[in-house]
């Protein structure tokens, strides 16, 4: 077990460099452009796919290579420094490796981990397809179902999901979907539906106040048919679960269902959206302290008011400490689990931050915080997006309640 330690060690400095030098150079200066032509900004892609930064490898090295769990955060607040429409276009995909990590097999990690990814001339993407237009916070209630077709080991799904970032231009889509729905979340599984299956189509896509060169979409699930071994864990293990879960429903004092699905692999992902927030909220903090030591009113610049010295105080302040609570569930999260609800404390604050920064950042730019021609409108439009999506500030206050306490909080 590695020693928590804020000391980054040289690989970690340097691969934040790398990814700072790519965020600055490549990402910032086309931002505006992808976010005022809400496309998926594939020649970025690109260009980090023939880098590496778009890669399985660099994905496995961050997330399974890395004994302090700092590496993912460290080279994501970068990435989301330069833009999050683009970062999220970069790192959504990683959404669905997390879905094959925390659920998959080992071979099946390996089999379709790297088809998410694609090579560095061909980059492929993926998608992680959970929430439905009637089941978001409430992920138990999904509707998608899977049902087993054993003449043919084949499971068929049907269902629609909302809001699905890259859902239906995806190459690899992972979908948790129902095989009991009288056993609400411990009767799903998840589900790859490999590259070109027939019956999985894009619905509409939605037009966004932010992350706008993200693609977010429907994915419609008309009678899809994919090979029993796209069941994510395998049939034993959700037998095994199923069966448990069954037995606990007959006799509720019973416990040790296992876990929803869904569940793991946002409590898995969550510091790394917590680092997300605080690349644009940093954004925002640095962009805001040069402004206020050259714009002048009353004589003097307006950092020399105490009124904007001391926002700016308090916005660095509040960043850092975002980053520290993200730092240690990362860390917690690599080094045998966390203990309280740290990966929703780190989220929850990070995302609360991004977005009073910003609006700070606005405040401190006075008109020309309000105006496209400068970037804080743009960052304060992303930093929304964290108090919602990979768990709504509720759902975070939510199980944080429930681990203090011990008791069911609805
Ligand atoms: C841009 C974008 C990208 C997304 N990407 C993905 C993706 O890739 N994959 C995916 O599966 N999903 C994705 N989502 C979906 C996202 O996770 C959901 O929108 C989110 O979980 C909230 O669900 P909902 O929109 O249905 O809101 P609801 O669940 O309907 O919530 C509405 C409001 O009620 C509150 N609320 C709900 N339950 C409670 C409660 N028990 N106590 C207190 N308050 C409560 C919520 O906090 C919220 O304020 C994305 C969403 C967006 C906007």
């Amino acid at each position: 077990m590695a020693e928590f330690s804020l000391q980054l060690n040289e690989d970690q400095l340097q691969i934040q460099k790398w990814v700072h030098d790519f965020a600055e150079t490549v990402v910032r200066p086309v931002a505006a452009e992808w976010d005022e032509r809400e496309e998926f900004p594939w020649p970025v892609v690109r260009e980090a796919a023939q880098i590496g930064l778009y890669s399985f490898d660099f994905m496995a090295n961050a997330m399974m290579g890395d004994s302090t769990g700092l590496t993912l955060p460290l080279a994501l607040e970068e990435l989301f420094w330069g833009d999050a429409g683009i970062g999220l276009a970069i790192f959504g995909t990683g959404l669905a490796a997390a879905g094959i990590a925390s659920n998959g097999t080992p071979e099946q990690l390996l089999e379709w981990v790297p088809q998410c990814y694609g090579t560095p001339d061909d980059p492929k993407l993926g998608a992680f397809c959970v929430s439905e237009p009637d089941a978001g916070s409430d992920v138990s209630s999904l509707r998608t179902t899977a049902v087993y077709d054993e003449a043919k080991d084949e499971w068929v799904l049907n269902g629609t999901k909302a809001w699905i970032t890259n859902g239906g231009i995806a190459d690899v889509h992972v979908v948790v979907a129902s095989v009991d729905r009288e056993l609400r979340g411990r009767g799903q599984a998840s589900f790859i539906v490999p590259p070109g299956t027939k019956g999985l189509s894009q619905g509409q896509k939605y037009s966004k106040l932010g992350i706008r060169a993200s693609h977010t979409a429907e994915v419609v699930l008309d009678d899809v048919r994919v090979p029993g071994r796209c069941l994510l864990g395998g049939k034993e293990r959700l037998d095994e679960r199923l069966a448990r879960a069954r037995e606990a429903l007959k006799n509720p004092q019973k416990s040790g269902t296992g876990g929803q699905p869904a569940m793991s692999t946002f409590e898995a992902t969550r510091p790394a959206v917590g680092a997300q927030a605080i690349g644009i909220a940093r954004a925002a903090v640095e962009y805001a302290l040069e402004y206020a030591k050259e714009r002048k009113a009353f004589g003097k610049p307006i950092i020399q008011h105490q009124g904007i010295a001391f926002m700016l105080a308090d916005m660095a302040t509040e960043v850092d400490a975002a980053r520290l609570l993200v730092w240690r569930a990362a860390w917690l999260a690599r080094n045998g689990s966390y203990k309280w609800a740290e990966g929703s404390m780190s989220k929850l604050k990070a995302g609360r931050v991004a977005v009073w920064v910003t609006e700070r950042a606005i405040q401190i730019l006075g008109g020309y915080g309000y105006v496209k021609e400068y970037p804080v409108e743009r960052w304060h439009r992303d930093a929304k997006i964290y108090d919602i999506f990979e768990g709504t500030e509720q759902i975070q206050q939510l199980v944080i309640a429930r681990a203090m306490s011990g008791m069911r909080i609805e």
